[in-house]
């Protein structure tokens, strides 16, 4: 059984997703975490995030001891992450290790922009993560409160404005409902919500 799920930056979809894979008892991966360590390393190198041949050089040699830095949870890592993966040859570089982990026996759930419409288009269950730009920027502050470095709402709100530009707006693989995914817009949902409701959806579409 494979679910995607899919949506903008705090939408919901990371909490959506690790609480379907424990319940089914399946692996997760969080497909921005590939991103976000492509665009890290490049940025540690002195690089330019947006410059194609560090990005890809980088992108083929990420390994899973790149994917736990902490580091990694920064808007500097989100920021370069939008970048790089606007350029298609770091998501074809990305793919396989994607695919093989959606098409492992044990079935996976992933989460990520484009698992529904490029990744696994034939998951077993679709599911679109949705919520105001408002809504997930205040989301993002709150939690960012204990932090160092506490930025403002309207920073926030710029930055978030900015990623899901990048990510809706680019050529390869922009951020889209697949056809067939259920749309869940969590402005007015709590998270036991979001997931009853996601839960009907997987047991209606899906044979666990
Ligand atoms: O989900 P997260 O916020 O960690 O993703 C960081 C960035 O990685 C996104 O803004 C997006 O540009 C990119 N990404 C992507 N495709 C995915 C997952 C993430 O383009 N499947």
């Amino acid at each position: 059984m494979i679910i995607a799920i899919d949506g903008p930056a705090a939408s919901g979809k990371g909490t959506l997703a690790r609480r379907l894979a424990a319940h089914f008892g399946v692996p997760h991966l969080d497909t921005g975490v590939l991103y976000r360590a492509v665009g890290l390393s490049v940025l540690r190198q002195g690089g330019d995030p947006a410059d194609a041949d560090a990005a890809v050089a980088t992108a083929n040699h990420i390994t899973p001891n790149d994917l736990s830095d902490p580091v990694l949870r920064s808007d500097d890592a989100a920021q370069a992450a939008s970048v790089v993966a606007a350029i298609p040859a770091v998501r074809q570089a990305l793919q396989d290790f994607q695919r093989d982990f959606a098409h492992q026996p044990s079935g996976a759930v992933m989460d990520g922009r484009d698992i529904g419409t490029v990744i696994a288009p034939d998951a077993d269950a679709k599911i679109f993560v949705t919520a105001s730009v408002e809504v997930r920027a205040r989301r993002r502050w709150s939690e960012l409160q204990h932090a160092d470095y506490a930025p403002t709402l309207d920073e926030v709100l710029d930055d978030m404005r900015r990623r899901d530009a990048r990510d809706s707006g680019r050529t390869v693989s922009p951020l889209r409902p697949a056809d067939d995914a259920l749309i869940l817009d969590t402005d007015d949902l709590d998270p036991d919500e979001v997931f009853a409701r996601a839960l009907a959806h997987v047991e209606k579409t899906a044979k666990p």
